[in-house]
């Protein structure tokens, strides 16, 4: 418990900071928990007072939180919680709408899981990635725990299903893409079920302003109304002081409580590195640094051409973006993690949900547009807490490509009205119609009709999608599902009268179960191997019997979801506005300037300069990063620091000194030198000042 807390600031609001940090004291054979805490209270950088509070804890929290670690060691067979989890978990438990931001791979997912886990009823988790849904869902089944999904791919059915299962089973868990808030049927079955949190994942995407804006998060508040007796749990791994206030507020939190674990990774060097010949300093990177590594690049052409370039060059390397199709996708990022790849070349499409700690080393080989998309992006290396690199490569073209990239993100309104029309003529949905429908999104096929460039139709598709006239799903892979709509009886009476149909029938039931309660998964290629025929004339059979309300037959699916959310409109009325258009560009460019001055700037320590975008102004110089060594080297070698530093390590061992006697101490070297190593000491928390004007050992707890 007190090592959960270390470190860690408890922040509300903006100006106010109340920081904490305290000794838990348990005991089995006490009846309450002692608790011994610091608190500081400060506002901005003034530290007002501080103070000690020495307090019990009654039984029942003590028993709660007991109780809810026995539910993460028996699923999960974790002894401790990471640090805020335990926190977090308690204050939702108890019923407070709570915020929580903790760094990719900090544990979000468990704890709306373990608090779900404790209370009765079902947890309805909304998060904006099917792929990231699909596999937490069979994360917790292959506990034991019954959780569903429901995406904007699903079958009408196959969602009447599944939503009868979480109002009359026992499904503790139902993930819904936002988008499908919308819809009746899922409002009004929601309110039959026994909700006991609504967990919003990715809650950073309810922000407007912010990076990753996804109109239909805007749709939870509604789902507040509908039950307004259930706490938030809100997740995220980055936001800035603004987007939490924005989070809080478009939930509609009620005394909402944030908890956030500082974004400080003491392992992880942040590197800048100014290179014409990217390619080479790539190579120089993998063949240096041991291990696993990870190189983002903007376009998917890129990913191929670098991996080749790597493997050419005797580095293991692969490949991956968003336009492979999922088995290949998953096929690669299960040989990445298995360590039989070394270093995956990919486009962003990579790392949502990787759940890999021992990466040493993330090369960015061009700038992200926004430094919530760089940090998460960087973060990805070092989580196993042994040092790790974030490498940026930049160079003078990069601010070129990154203002084309911003003018292309930014299409006239002309230009998405138009591709507004396209969609409209490309699906055949009249004026007035559409509402609610699904169709598959194949966007080379949607360009070639209508001769359009895939990047900028992309870009247009955006701010339909921002101004709420359709949902457009990430790619992932489904396969072809059967459900049998007719009882066994009236079954055999069918095959009795259609002999035709009577052995292709007996073939399915013999190759699957499960397909008179609900949609079961089946293999036309497998059918079709079983049944010595061909696949045509498996499907022709399945389109036949579903044409005839035989069976619900849904074809297998790679591609992208795109869901008319509301009537189509005459192209003539989109309504874009244009103050929002304009707001937004000018947001994207502000934030794009923030990485160029990133990568350009030679004097903030790189970690400082990170953590102050995100609300820490407090933080210590990291001493890894390359404007800290460049600063060191400046001054002296690192043999020299060494050697001093030791020899300081020694004297304050003994007992704490003054900075004169402690200078007075060392030999072999100069008072710059000395007092050189000693600031960095101190930034660093190796030393500090004992209160009585001395130096002493950072003892650590
Ligand atoms: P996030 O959602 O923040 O990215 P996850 O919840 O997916 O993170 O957790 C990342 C990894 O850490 C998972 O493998 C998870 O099982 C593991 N993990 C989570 N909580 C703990 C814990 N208390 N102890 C050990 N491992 C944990």
């Amino acid at each position: 418990m007190a090592d959960a807390q270390r470190g860690i600031t408890l922040v509300r609001g903006r100006t106010c900071n109340l920081k904490r940090e305290g000794t838990e004291i348990r005991s089995g054979k006490l009846s309450a928990q002692i608790i011994i805490r610091n608190w500081e209270l400060r506002i901005g950088n003034w530290k007002l007072f501080n103070f000690w509070v020495l307090y019990f804890r009654n039984f029942d929290a003590f028993k709660k939180m007991d109780t809810v670690k026995e539910i993460l060691k028996k699923y999960w067979g974790y002894e401790t919680f990471r640090p805020l989890q335990e926190e977090i978990i308690r204050s939702v438990v108890e019923g407070h709408d709570t915020l929580a931001l903790l760094p990719t791979g900090g544990g979000k997912s468990v704890c709306f899981q373990v608090a779900g886990l404790y209370m009765d009823g079902i947890c309805v988790v909304i998060s904006p990635l099917i792929a990231l849904m699909k596999e937490q869902v069979e994360g917790l089944r292959a506990k034991g725990i019954k959780a569903v999904a429901i995406t904007s791919a699903m079958h009408k059915r196959e969602i009447d299903i599944a939503l009868d299962n979480c109002v009359y089973g026992d499904v503790r868990f139902l993930y819904m893409s936002p988008e499908r808030l919308e819809s009746e049927i899922v409002k009004v079955r929601l309110q039959r079920m026994k909700v006991n949190l609504i967990a919003v994942d990715e809650a950073h995407c309810i922000s407007q302003w912010g990076y990753d804006f996804r109109p239909s998060y805007l749709k939870i508040a509604e789902l507040r109304e509908l039950l307004p007796n259930v706490t938030v749990l809100a997740l995220t791994a980055t936001a800035t002081v603004e987007v939490v206030e924005e989070i809080e507020e478009k939930l509609l939190f009620k005394n909402g409580s944030v908890f956030q674990q500082s974004y400080e990774r003491k392992n992880l060097a942040y590197v800048v590195l100014r290179e014409e010949d990217k390619l080479k300093r790539l190579l120089k990177i993998a063949t240096n640094v041991k291990g696993v590594g990870i190189v983002y690049v903007r376009n998917r052409r890129k990913t191929q051409e670098i991996a080749s370039y790597l493997l050419s060059n005797g580095i293991g390397a692969d490949f991956y973006h968003a336009g492979l199709d999922g088995p290949t996708r998953d096929r690669k990022q299960n040989e990445w993690t298995g360590n039989k790849t070394r270093v995956m070349v990919c486009t962003n499409a990579f790392g949502m949900g990787i759940d890999k700690a021992d990466v040493r080393f993330v090369v960015h080989m061009d700038v992200p547009d926004s430094v919530e998309a760089y940090f998460q992006e960087a973060g990805r290396a070092g989580r196993d807490g042994r040092k790790a690199f974030a490498v940026l490569l930049y160079n003078e073209g990069d601010k070129v490509e990154l203002n084309a990239a911003i003018e292309a993100s930014y299409p006239s309104i002309e230009e998405i009205k138009q591709t507004y029309q396209a969609l409209a003529n490309y699906y055949q949905v009249a004026t007035g119609a559409g509402l609610g429908v699904t169709f598959d999104f194949e966007i080379s096929d949607f360009c070639d009709r209508y001769k359009l460039e895939p990047i900028r139709v992309f870009n247009c598709m955006k701010f339909i999608e921002r101004e709420g006239y359709v949902a457009l799903t990430d790619s992932f892979h489904q396969s072809s599902r059967v459900k049998i709509e007719l009882n066994k009886e009236e079954l055999y009476r069918f095959q009795v009268a259609n002999k035709m149909y009577d052995a292709f029938i007996k073939l399915l039931l013999r190759s699957y179960t499960g397909f008179f309660d609900s949609f079961a998964k089946i293999n036309e290629y497998e059918l079709a191997k079983n049944g010595k025929t061909k696949v045509e004339s498996i499907v022709t059979r399945l389109e036949y019997l579903h044409q005839n309300k035989i069976i619900t037959y849904i074809p297998q699916t790679n591609l992208p979801q795109l869901t008319f959310t509301q009537e189509r409109v005459d192209a003539k009325y989109l309504s874009l506005k244009k103050e929002n258009f304009e707001v937004l560009k000018a947001r994207a460019v502000k934030r794009m300037e923030w990485m160029v001055d990133y990568a350009e700037s030679t004097h903030e320590c790189r970690s400082k300069r990170l953590l102050a975008y995100f609300g820490e102004t407090e933080s210590y110089r990291c001493n890894i990063c390359d404007v800290c060594l460049a600063e060191n080297r400046k001054i002296l070698h690192t043999e020299e620091f060494e050697n001093i530093s030791t020899q300081i390590k020694e004297w304050l061992a003994l007992h704490p000194l003054e900075l004169k006697e402690l200078a007075a101490k060392i030999t072999g070297t100069n008072d710059d030198k000395i007092l050189h190593t000693i600031r960095v000491m101190i930034d660093t928390k190796m030393i500090t000042h004992d209160g009585e004007g001395r130096l002493c050992l950072v003892v650590k707890k």
